[in-house]
């Protein structure tokens, strides 16, 4: 009987391997680095004999494992991968080629909803089946999770919450737009919002003294009570909050988790995103729902892929 699954968090540097048994205890992991030359066209073969080498190790053979689950930095639909750019990918089969290579169950999701699956799984939403999860890091990605299933949608854009029209006027967006969540709430919004209110007001601030701006700074400088640092805070809460009310509505989550760099900061973000849902958010779900830290960090990806396998494999 199959024993095992292998949860691959594909990234545009490195692939990150992890070697599960069913109960979801992490017994191995190994990483490889992302070969993008010639379009990336060697990245499921390098994946396929990394997993060949390690059961070979391991004295396992294909019949030991249940299936593998994969995470790539695209949209996805039914195991199919729109546009990868960090990797050199234009449409790529994922779930037929590598199980081509490997002979077992493949199962692809996206970068962001592996992560929630893994926070469900193991991480700050374990325990729920219908959580939202937020990884608040350079940009801002997004997973929704309806009864434990990702929502990838009809070209894999379910869960591109950093993209959700704001209320406020925003930054342009690197998608092309203006005013998406990500350009308030990402790091780098965190940095634009903070740098605006600099700019445009006299306010005095210690902020003012450093020669560069992190989102690390401005939250630690908000809870040693710095005006700007506060009001930037505000706004990043603000924006966050009624994105949560709005999709609070649509799937009635029972927790948002927070992860990414930026939720480093604390329990500093799930209050202050938490003061402004309970302002916005349809009365009948604000009392049962909860705003948590996710606490798998890097590895929440190799968690979700995982889960995703073992859910899904026969
Ligand atoms: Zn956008």
């Amino acid at each position: 009987m199959s024993k095992y699954i292998y949860g691959i968090d594909l990234g545009g540097t490195t692939v990150k391997i992890g070697f599960f048994n069913l109960e979801g205890d992490l017994l191995d992991n190994f990483q490889i680095p992302t070969n993008k030359e010639e379009n990336g066209k060697n990245i499921l073969i390098d994946i396929t004999n990394a997993l060949k080498f390690h059961m070979n190790e391991k004295n396992l053979n294909i019949d030991d494992i249940k299936g593998v689950g994969i995470g790539v930095p695209g949209p996805v639909s039914d195991g199919v991968v729109y546009r990868c750019v960090n990797l050199g990918w234009g449409i790529v089969n994922v779930k037929q080629e590598l199980e081509a290579l490997l002979g077992v169950p493949v199962f692809v999701s996206n970068d962001a909803n592996i992560a929630g699956l893994g926070e469900l799984w193991k991480g700050g939403g374990s325990g729920y089946k219908n959580l939202v999860f937020l990884t608040l890091g350079t940009g801002v990605g997004g997973a929704v999770i309806v009864d434990g299933r990702i929502v990838d949608g009809f070209v894999g854009a379910g869960g591109e919450i950093g993209h959700c029209p704001t209320c406020t006027d925003g930054f342009s967006c690197n998608c092309g737009k203006t005013g998406c969540l990500e350009t308030v709430a990402s790091a780098t919004g965190v940095v634009n919002v903070t740098t605006k209110i600099l700019q445009e007001t006299n306010t005095p601030s210690n902020l003012r003294n450093y020669d560069k701006l992190s989102a690390r700074i401005i939250f630690d400088e908000a809870k040693a009570g710095d005006p700007v640092a506060t009001e930037a805070i505000e706004i990043f809460g603000k924006n966050l909050g009624f994105v949560c009310a709005m999709v609070g509505v649509v799937t009635n989550p029972q927790a948002f988790v927070f992860g990414g760099g930026v939720s480093k900061a604390g329990e500093i973000i799930t209050e202050v995103v938490k003061k402004y849902f309970n302002e916005y958010a349809f009365p009948g779900i604000v009392a049962s729902t909860e705003f948590k830290l996710a606490t798998l960090g890097n590895d929440a990806g190799i968690y979700g892929a995982a889960y995703l396998a073992r859910e899904n494999s026969q």
